[in-house]
């Protein structure tokens, strides 16, 4: 309904004009781009798990056992955020849909139950997470023991960041400088980094009190498991960003993704601003400028999203969604199904005993 009259055009369509679409809304955008972002950030991850994958195995063939480590704590913590990620995404997108995603014919309850299992088998996420925990805690004392230059091209590749010049504080001054790969990522870094600190500090001072190792861990891992989100988030704004940088032969591309890297960074950053603001690493007018900068990025992402979303090349049988079908159109898709559902095809004893008789005797009288 269009409540005040106006020079301008109206942002949304009065009830005479088609139906306004809800990805236009911000808040609507707000819900599904950083799972968009996401879907991206993990695509490429993947791939680049993939490839440590075969190096790794490559060498275990050559009985050279001294990647696995590494291996093991990256794809625990890859496999625990991607499932943690997908269960919270898919429930988000369901209730994006409004009540049609709680419609079977949505394909959505199906999904967001499949997608929830995730995080329980082939490793209890809580338990994956606190296995990286352990894999960094022992990388920093590694890096405490031996602060010379060996030790820290000793450090496995994906935690050399432990050793790396760190920022005491985030140097941007605009929101347009939250927008450099480098600088986000840096302020991921310095984060995980002052985490992880933290954890093997806590751990270290249990063990001096007295406590057993077990007793000393077991009263920490609330802290280890924060550290260990942190760095997992921080390797894949960092994966996503160096292969956006292999993207130069297709600028047109590498834009479009660039600014769901720049999303999935500054996400992450609003969702967690505490970790950020603790150490007056960020300050709150910087976090205001990364709000302002995460803001602009849904719009501009707004007219790439549907093409970025088709991309994914799921067919509709694979989907097997009213609502998600390529033609778009859910409102035919959606009556036409509810006519083959059982409900409707099959007779119902009770409405043909009761029901109908009642029904007709009142329409007898009309
Ligand atoms: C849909 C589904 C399919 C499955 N399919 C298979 C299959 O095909 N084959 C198969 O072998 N198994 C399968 N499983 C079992 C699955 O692998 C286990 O459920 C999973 O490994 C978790 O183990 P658990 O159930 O014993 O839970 P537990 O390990 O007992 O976990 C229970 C709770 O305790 C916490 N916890 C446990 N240990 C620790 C710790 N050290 N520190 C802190 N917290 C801890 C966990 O975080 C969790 O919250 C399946 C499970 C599901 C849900």
């Amino acid at each position: 309904m269009r409540l005040v009259q106006s020079s301008n055009p109206p942002p949304f369509p009065a009830l005479s004009d088609p139906e306004a679409k809800v990805l236009d809304y911000q808040t609507q955008q707000h819900k599904l781009f950083p799972q968009l972002a996401t879907a991206y950030a993990f695509h490429f991850m993947g791939t680049s798990l993939q490839e440590f994958f075969e190096e790794s195995y490559s060498a275990i063939l050559d009985r050279d056992f001294s990647l696995l480590p590494e291996l093991h704590a990256l794809s625990s913590g890859l496999k625990a955020m991607v499932s943690e990620f997908c269960t919270q995404g898919a429930e988000l997108c369901r209730r994006a849909c409004g009540g049609h995603g709680y419609s079977k014919l949505s394909g959505l309850p199906s999904l967001v139950s499949r997608v929830t299992a995730s995080c329980t088998y082939e490793g209890e996420n809580t338990v994956l997470y606190l296995q990286v925990a352990r894999f960094l805690v022992k990388s920093y004392l590694q890096a405490q023991a031996s602060p010379g230059s060996t030790s820290k091209t000793s450090l496995p590749q994906s935690v050399a960041y432990l050793t790396a010049p760190d920022l005491a504080k985030c140097p941007a001054r605009r929101a347009a400088d939250f927008l450099h790969p480098e600088l986000y990522t840096r302020a991921w870094a310095h984060v995980a980094v002052r985490l992880i600190k933290d954890s093997a500090h806590h751990l270290q001072t249990r063990l001096q009190s007295g406590a057993d190792e077990h007793e000393a861990w077991n009263q920490t891992t609330v802290i280890h498991l924060q550290a260990a989100k942190a760095h997992c988030y921080y390797i894949t704004v960092k994966g996503f960003a160096e292969a956006l940088q292999k993207l130069d032969h297709e600028p047109a591309i590498q834009q479009a993704l660039q600014r769901l890297c720049d999303l999935f960074a500054l996400h992450g950053i609003l969702s967690t601003a505490g970790d950020f603001l603790q150490d007056g690493f960020l300050s709150g007018a910087q976090v205001d400028m990364v709000r302002s900068a995460y803001l602009d990025l849904l719009f501009l992402i707004r007219k790439d999203a549907i093409s970025l979303t088709d991309a994914f090349d799921f067919t509709d049988q694979c989907l097997n969604s009213a609502l998600g079908c390529y033609d778009g159109n859910v409102y035919e898709r959606l009556f036409y199904w509810a006519q083959k559902s059982p409900t409707n095809t099959q007779g119902n004893p009770a409405y043909q005993k009761y029901l109908r008789p009642l029904l007709q005797s009142w329409r007898s009288k009309l």
